[in-house]
């Protein structure tokens, strides 16, 4: 087994007086929260004895991170030591190593009446998850008082939009493969920020239907005698399974991602995992001989069904191919595009701009109360998918272009051309100067920003409100619950000069 048993111990590692964000690898079980013999008996901080380069205190944890860890101060410093929560008082190793200060929980004194049991057994191991160890309210809190903190400048945002049933959620899962010790085939996920893969059958917070799919992959490559692909050798074969599931449709897709073009037993592979799985709707072979992180290659070839699988999102059919970006919590992404929409504010008149458009979700739902919507996206893919995805809609007012949205916006304002409403949905780095400079030389009424980043987010719409932009609304959608991650969608009004 690659999986490390679970010993007591979570690490966090950090700089002296600053935190490290690519932080703690590994993460281990956690610190027994039975009772605690010597509750009471040791001040909140300092007292601690010492040994060569490592020692023990006893602190008290006074509030947590923007990444939901936990905050102590020691010889006034500020340590971050993940899965501690306020209020709670424990005993945390602290190694010092040069200028490192690598500081874990070593044993919980007094929990928090807000901690639970994390219901995955791979919580501590796995680090996909971050709050697990929260209930929901606590986990709630901790999101909204994140966003507030971080929209301070722009105003109080509105109370986070939760999920009434935080797990199952993900409509995308990718799994790899691996050998153990033993040489027997394992499945699984990849701790956080390593590439150690954890041993599992089951993430909660996936589609369990796409957790019975890899499963019996698993089993069918030990039938096929099919070798999971090895980074460090590069030997093998399956390198990863990516699965996608239309939670409305039911359609699902299955992307063998592999390490070369021939496949052999390819044929009786497929009929056999159909076999077990017909509620499979389509099957894809994606080649990736590239010594990289990115989990698909460029070649793809359809196996069985279409190549892609449709979903509905409020009300629309949507395509969506392997390669395409596409919201990975459904139930919660319509909540998001209809506040995206309704802070739109459309009359049926306006130019809408639908930048970093993916397959054109938020332009075509807008369609409707739009006088136009003109979207643009970096990935070829997914504006071939925008463009069918509006024809199989029968949306006449809506014009898909692929290319890099800062560009588009660029040329658009050199033509002086205009636009009513900016809808922009940009990745995690958020946006850039060619486009939030030529979004207010088009000088649109209104922008609506979707972001997954608040922290970038932040910094764009400072930008924005420095020039002539003034934040109206803020809304948090908590689209990852378990997860540290928030959305947000904020709107902009422009001051009128
Ligand atoms: N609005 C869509 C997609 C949002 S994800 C939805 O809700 O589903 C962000 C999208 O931005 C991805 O589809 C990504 O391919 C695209 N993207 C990334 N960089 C880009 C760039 N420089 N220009 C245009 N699109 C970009």
């Amino acid at each position: 087994m690659n999986k490390q048993k679970n010993s007591g111990y979570i690490k966090s590692k950090q700089k002296r007086n600053q935190s490290n964000k690519s932080h703690g690898k590994k993460h281990l079980g956690m610190a027994t929260r039975k009772g605690d013999k010597s509750q009471g008996k040791h001040a909140s901080t300092n007292k601690h004895r010492r040994n060569k380069k490592s020692l023990t205190v006893v602190v008290t944890c006074t509030g947590l991170t923007n990444e939901g860890r936990g905050i102590i101060q020691w010889e006034g410093k500020k340590l971050e030591i993940e899965h501690l929560m306020p209020g709670e008082t424990a005993e945390i190793t602290i190694s010092i190593n040069g200028g490192d200060v690598d500081a874990k929980l070593k044993r919980l004194i007094t929990p928090s009446k807000d901690r639970v049991k994390p219901r995955c057994s791979y919580y501590y191991d796995c680090g996909g998850c971050q709050l697990q160890h929260m209930n929901e309210q606590a986990q709630e809190r901790f999101k909204q008082v994140t966003i507030d903190k971080l929209m301070k400048p722009f105003g109080k945002p509105e109370p986070i939009l939760t999920m009434e049933h935080p797990y199952d959620y993900r409509n995308k899962s990718h799994t790899t493969f691996g050998l153990n010790k033993e040489r027997q085939i394992i499945g699984g996920l990849y701790a956080q920020n390593s590439h150690q893969l954890i041993s599992m059958d089951r993430c909660l917070i996936h589609d369990p239907k796409a957790d019975e799919i890899w499963q019996t992959i698993k089993d069918l490559m030990k039938s096929f005698k099919m070798q999971p692909y090895n980074e460090d050798t590069g030997r093998g074969f399956l390198r990863h399974v990516l699965i996608k599931v239309g939670k409305v449709s039911g359609e699902i897709m299955v992307v063998l991602v592999v390490a070369s073009p021939i496949f052999k037993g390819k044929n009786n592979f497929v009929k056999a995992l159909r076999k077990a799985h017909p509620e499979i709707t389509t099957i894809l072979m994606n080649v990736n001989n590239r010594d990289t992180s990115m989990v698909l290659g460029d070649q793809e070839k359809v196996l069985f069904g279409k190549g892609t699988i449709t979903d509905t999102l409020c009300g629309l059919k949507f395509d969506i191919s392997a390669k395409s970006f596409y919201q990975i919590n459904p139930v919660q992404t319509e909540k998001l595009y209809a506040k995206a929409i309704e802070m739109a504010q459309l009359t049926g008149r306006e130019t809408v701009i639908d930048a970093y458009c993916g397959i054109g979700t938020i332009g075509l739902i807008a369609s409707k109360k739009a006088g136009k919507v003109i979207g643009v996206e970096l990935n070829k893919d997914a504006v071939q998918d925008a463009i069918r995805n509006s024809k199989r809609n029968g949306v006449k007012n809506a014009r898909f272009y692929q290319g890099d949205a800062g560009k588009f916006m660029v040329e658009m304002a050199t033509r002086g051309e205009k636009a009513d409403v900016v809808i922009m949905d940009p990745p995690r780095s958020g946006s850039d100067e060619a486009f939030l400079s030529s979004v207010v030389k088009l000088k649109p009424k209104r922008i609506v920003y979707v972001s997954c980043n608040p922290v970038t987010q932040v910094r764009d719409l400072k930008y924005l409100v420095q020039y002539g932009y003034e934040v109206k609304g803020i809304q948090p959608v908590d689209m990852f619950p378990q997860t540290v991650h928030v959305e947000c969608v904020a709107l902009l009004q422009r001051k009128t000069i």
